[in-house]
């Protein structure tokens, strides 16, 4: 017996016998090869160019305007923009996104000064992202910076040590490209933890890492119940700059299980 499973719009059709026709007559190998052959649906088609966000992707910064983004505390988000790209306001406080997320790609660049002179550390140009308000990827000056590894550029932070160090020099620009699969509760509790993967530079530095709550500066993470929720950039009081961000809506995939 093969189940075949469209779990996008949650039927299941049982399907056994894929060798004999319906009249009871052995079917050819053609035929047989067109029993496993889904045709619905057709993936949506999506313009890719170098450089720029895909045709689906959703904006959150191209250079223009935060207007995707208000303060964590309430109100318009006030980090400087400048020449494409903005920078952390020391002391303003994180800014979220007005729309929120649940299963994303997340693509976003970032800068620090070149200068730094006297800073080390987890003080060299801090910021971070916070997936859902909650699950921060560290962002840090780490070229020749040395500090606790899970809490590098790269990290989960406090969670996760990444894989490697692709870091470029400080002051020249850095992708982070992030995968993030939402963890998922019923009746308040967790039923399946988060994951994420993160690129940095286009080199791999977390796979699929299973995210084990809440990021703590202090004490272990744990989770708490929550639905889809805002990103959300950190103010750790250093000029941190950011350019091209944008987000996919991650569905998902449908199954097509054949297995004996
Ligand atoms: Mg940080």
């Amino acid at each position: 017996m093969t189940i075949f499973s469209f779990n996008r719009i949650g039927t299941a059709l049982l399907f056994s016998g894929l060798s004999v026709s319906a009249a009871g007559t052995e079917l050819s190998p053609q035929e047989k090869a067109e029993k496993t052959e889904v045709w619905e649906p057709v993936p949506a088609m999506v313009t890719a160019k170098p450089n720029s966000a895909p045709s689906d992707a959703i904006v959150l910064f191209d250079g223009d305007n935060l207007d995707a983004w208000e303060s964590i505390h309430g109100g318009k988000a006030t980090w400087q923009v400048s020449g494409n790209a903005f920078t952390v306001s020391p002391g303003a406080g994180d800014i979220v996104s007005k729309q929120s997320f649940c299963d994303v790609q997340l693509h976003l660049e970032w800068k620090t000064p070149a200068d730094v002179e006297g800073m080390e550390g987890q003080e060299r140009n801090n910021s971070g992202i916070f997936l859902q308000q909650r699950y921060e990827v560290q962002i840090l000056d780490s070229y020749n910076n040395k500090t606790y590894p899970n809490g590098q550029a790269g990290s989960i932070y406090k969670q996760s040590i990444p894989l490697v160090n692709p870091l470029h020099p400080p002051g020249e620009w850095q992708t982070y490209d992030i995968i993030f699969n939402a963890p998922e509760f019923s009746d308040g509790s967790l039923v399946k933890p988060g994951y994420v993967t993160v690129l940095i530079n286009g080199v791999l530095v977390q796979n699929h890492t299973e995210i084990l709550g809440r990021s703590e500066w202090i004490g272990g993470p744990t989770y708490e119940a929550h639905g889809c929720a805002p990103l959300q950039l950190q103010d750790h009081t250093n000029p941190v700059s950011f350019r091209n961000i944008w987000v996919r809506e991650i569905a998902d995939n449908i199954l097509t299980d054949f297995r004996e």
